[in-house]
């Protein structure tokens, strides 16, 4: 008999929660009207598309919705510019950015303010720290230990911060690379901006893969925080999969299996996991 080992956080973490009550709040009240949303609201296609078929309309641009409309702007943050630019077009703007992903934005313009070089460890392509790029002109992004090798860093004054969703071990091993690398530096402020969520997924996930002969990590392959856990279990146990949907191949995914550790994304719906493990029981 197969016995399924289930993490405490699974489904959405509170910042995304807070997100799509928002989000399903404005599409009741709007009624007939359009419901625009800058962008996806988090990074799960299938609650996009749930309130896509409530009459969301996803755009990429500003330039695609109609002056005055209604417009829903994303959980992981918007660029300053975004925010003027839809302020001009005269836009009633409902933002959902997470209250954790807003103090990181706060420590990233007070860093700025006070004259510190920002350098974020992260993915620059991620909305997240493109918004924060915006709020630290001249900021530095570093995703892996190749990136500080060019010799750039002199800064004496700097200031270092992480996108939420990374990995712990990994931020405090390129702080302390940067720091390496650094000799000029006076002064430096280190913030470790990894969301507590994040942080207890991620503990959860290395436990799981140690003790479950199978690990399933739920969420999609867009959402930054879904492909940590997914590689964090993988390190420690490469029967590792990532579930994005409920027609996964379990039955070949857990042939042989004795235990089965699930846990999922912080965009990952309960539903998707509820489906997952009433598939997996009934096998
Ligand atoms: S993962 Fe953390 S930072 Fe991202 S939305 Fe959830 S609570 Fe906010």
């Amino acid at each position: 008999m197969l016995s399924i080992k289930l993490a405490r956080n699974t489904g959405f973490c509170s910042g995304v929660r807070r997100a799509i009550n928002i989000a399903e709040k404005t599409l009741l009240s709007a009624k007939e009207n359009k419901v625009y949303s800058l962008g996806q609201i988090i990074h799960n296609p299938q609650v996009i598309k749930r309130l896509k078929e409530r009459n969301l309309c996803v755009v990429n641009s500003l330039d695609n919705i109609e002056a005055r409309s209604t417009v829903i702007l994303p959980s992981h943050g918007s660029p300053k510019r975004v925010l003027i630019a839809a302020k001009k077009k005269n836009l009633k703007l409902i933002d959902v950015t997470c209250p954790y992903v807003s103090s990181v934005q706060r420590i990233c313009s007070r860093l700025y303010g006070q004259g510190f070089k920002v350098v974020i460890i992260g993915d620059e392509k991620h909305p997240e720290i493109r918004a924060l790029l915006d709020l630290a002109p001249g900021a530095r992004v570093i995703d892996k230990a190749e990136d500080i090798n060019d010799g750039k860093i002199t800064f004496k004054k700097i200031g270092i911060i992480s996108q939420t969703t990374q990995a712990k071990d990994k931020f405090f091993l390129m702080v302390s690379k940067i720091l390496e690398k650094n000799p000029e530096v006076r002064e430096a402020q280190i913030f470790n901006t990894i969301c507590l969520d994040t942080a207890n997924r991620q503990k959860e996930a290395a436990k799981l893969a140690r003790s479950s002969d199978v690990l399933l990590v739920i969420g999609s392959k867009m959402s930054a925080n879904t492909k940590r856990l997914f590689s964090i279990g993988r390190k420690i146990n490469k029967n590792t999969y990532l579930i994005e949907k409920e027609d996964a191949p379990l039955d070949k995914i857990l042939k042989g299996a004795k235990t089965v550790g699930i846990i999922s994304g912080a965009s990952a719906p309960d539903w998707l996991a509820k489906k997952i493990i009433e598939k997996i029981r009934h096998k």
